[in-house]
């Protein structure tokens, strides 16, 4: 890409991204120029992306092939993902078109892996049944009662920038650490001991999710894990939704299988999170009847959302199409054509 002025489409567009992303395409070396819209990119948006030389999406927009043939068609040599995850893109395709695909693989890992805490402890904590309590007058705690984390057995699956995060900070609050991951990181055994999947099931008061979506992960949690763990254990995820079976963690919490669940991500999160549906009807029935649970806590893919990884997203974004643009190896690409 060695035009004067870069064009950039920029998807899914909040006004947190806007003012973000335009600071830094300021300060950019190279004339660029934005173009900010609010809906996201899927096969009835690409139309938008006519003339443009970039797009720059986030978790919920649509990259996959019948996308990736529009947009090449419509002169898109590049994809600028504003986030870590990429298993809305179809690299492969995107490999085929001479596509530039690139990530910002980590944005202040400390921000998602705050947020599990924080819902973690709400979810121990009844906090969120506490507030809405308070608010209405009723200062009664009946109900809850909650435990210390202090002393837990808490297990991580996926032990990468977030997990690690996530790690240091439960073994500050005193908890046991138990870890699986295919590609085990040494540095954990000042933390904790890795366990296997099966072990780290049954040994754990609580789980929290921070592995990739990917096919091997993919409802990783189901029927038969959640059997396998321990009675009334506690279940966080922030990763993506796609590696919980809904209708099973629904089964477990009626059984009182599972504990608590704590969700940042939803596996059918696309159509509805980032936007406001307080007046709709919302369709959804598994995730209405989740909300429908004094022991889960639901959020809307809202754990990144600090200053800190905002500005670090829009730098490292801007960085990319900057070593596109002057031929520079760029170390975040997920293609290499
Ligand atoms: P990372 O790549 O640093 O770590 C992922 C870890 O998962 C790696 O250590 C990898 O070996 C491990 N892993 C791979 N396959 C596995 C499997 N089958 N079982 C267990 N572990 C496996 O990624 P990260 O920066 O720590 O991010 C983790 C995930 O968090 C991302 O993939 C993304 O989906 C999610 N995320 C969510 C938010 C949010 O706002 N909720 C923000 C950023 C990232």
């Amino acid at each position: 890409m060695t035009k004067k002025t870069i064009k950039l489409a920029v998807f899914s567009a909040k006004p947190y991204d806007k003012k973000y992303l335009s600071e830094v395409a300021d300060r950019f070396p190279g004339a660029v120029e934005v173009f900010f819209y609010d809906f996201a990119l899927k096969p009835k948006t690409t139309s938008v992306a006519k003339g443009v030389d970039a797009v720059c999406v986030f978790v919920n927009d649509d990259l996959s092939a019948p996308v990736l043939q529009a947009l090449h068609e419509a002169g898109v040599r590049a994809v600028l993902l504003r986030c870590a995850g990429y298993n809305n893109v179809d690299l492969a395709v995107a490999k085929q078109l001479g596509i530039f695909v690139a990530n910002v693989p980590s944005y202040s890992p400390e921000s998602v892996a705050e947020f599990a805490v924080a819902l973690l402890q709400v979810l121990n904590r009844h906090i969120h049944r506490a507030y809405n309590r308070v608010r209405d007058g009723n200062f009664n705690l009946q109900g809850l009662v909650g435990t210390t984390l202090h002393g837990k057995t808490v297990g991580l699956v996926g032990l990468g920038k977030i997990g690690f995060a996530f790690a240091r900070i439960l073994h500050g609050y005193g908890c046991r650490l138990l870890a699986y991951d295919p590609f085990p990181n040494n540095a954990f055994l000042e933390l904790g001991e890795f366990r296997s999947l099966e072990e780290l099931l049954s040994e754990c008061d609580i789980i929290s999710l921070h592995c990739p979506l990917t096919e091997q992960t993919r409802h990783i949690i189901n029927d038969s894990s959640l059997a396998q763990m321990k009675k009334g254990a506690l279940l966080i995820n922030t990763s993506r939704g796609g590696l919980i079976h809904t209708k099973s963690v629904i089964t477990a919490l009626k059984k009182g299988q599972l504990g608590g669940l704590g969700i940042d991500v939803y596996e059918e999160e696309g159509d509805l999170f980032y936007k406001d549906h307080s007046g709709d009807i919302i369709q959804d029935d598994q995730l209405m009847r989740l909300l429908t649970f004094p022991n889960v806590v639901v959020t809307g893919h809202q754990a990144f959302l600090t200053e800190e990884a905002l500005v670090e997203i829009a730098t490292t974004t801007f960085q990319n199409l900057h070593d596109l643009i002057t031929g520079q190896e760029c170390r975040n690409s997920l293609v290499k054509n």
